[in-house]
């Protein structure tokens, strides 16, 4: 299938409220182009530098997303464009993007990343970090908004193991939604489900899905 065949086939299953963020990662210009041409506006990167290449080649009314882990000193490279960071992983990272905000006179929108998987190779907040974090959230951070979760599930074929994570997600999700937040926080948006389990992260209340493979094909990370 081609690329325009595959957003319109992914479009057909998306529950309402659910964005499509399509994962152009390694994938040259002339295909994001042709996914823009379907109507697709919205791309997920996952470094910096090469999504501010493509910001430079590509149609300015794309909605950068990053989602990828992020260094410090990589967030100037993204913070004057940058639409979602789906992938704050620590205080300290969300403390530099406030400082780059700050410096360009921007809010910057970002999702707190939680560790849900049962692998230690991924990266993200445990439950009890977020909730410290939320309840001593730095007065500061005027140039950064949390207005979310993201989390990546286990790498298996276990569909039931990836649901368990992706539920655990949203029950925590509810739980803080529940509560009183700081000002600059909102929590309206849970970025779980990619290729091979957006349709269980659907099942499982996602606002944003994070599609590569299933649009752009599999990946050649040798170009
Ligand atoms: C690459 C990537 C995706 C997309 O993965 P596919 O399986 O190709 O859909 C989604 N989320 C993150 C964080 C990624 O790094």
């Amino acid at each position: 299938m081609d690329i325009k065949s595959n957003i319109k086939a992914i479009n057909e299953t998306l529950t309402a409220g659910c964005k499509l963020i399509a994962v152009s990662k390694t994938q040259p210009i002339e295909k994001i182009l042709q996914a823009y041409q379907t109507g697709q506006r919205v791309f997920g990167e996952n470094k910096a530098q090469e999504m501010l290449a493509k910001y430079e080649a590509l149609p300015k009314d794309i909605e950068w997303h990053m989602i990828g882990h992020l260094q410090s000193n990589k967030v100037k490279y993204i913070a004057p464009f940058v639409s979602l960071i789906h992938s704050v992983d620590s205080v300290r990272l969300l403390e530099e993007i406030n400082k780059q905000g700050q410096k360009i006179n921007r809010i910057i929108p970002c999702l707190l990343q939680m560790y849900i998987a049962n692998e230690d190779t991924k990266f993200g907040f445990s439950q009890e970090e977020v909730i410290e974090l939320l309840d001593n959230y730095p007065l500061s951070f005027h140039n950064v908004r949390v207005v979310g979760l993201m989390g990546m599930a286990s790498f298996t074929n276990n569909q039931q193991q990836i649901r368990a994570e992706f539920r655990s997600l949203k029950v925590f999700f509810e739980k803080i939604r529940g509560k009183t937040l700081p000002p600059q926080v909102e929590m309206k948006e849970l970025s779980i489900g990619m290729s091979g389990d957006y349709r269980i992260g659907m099942d499982e209340g996602s606002t944003l899905v994070r599609i590569g493979t299933s649009i752009f094909g599999e990946r050649n990370y040798n170009i």
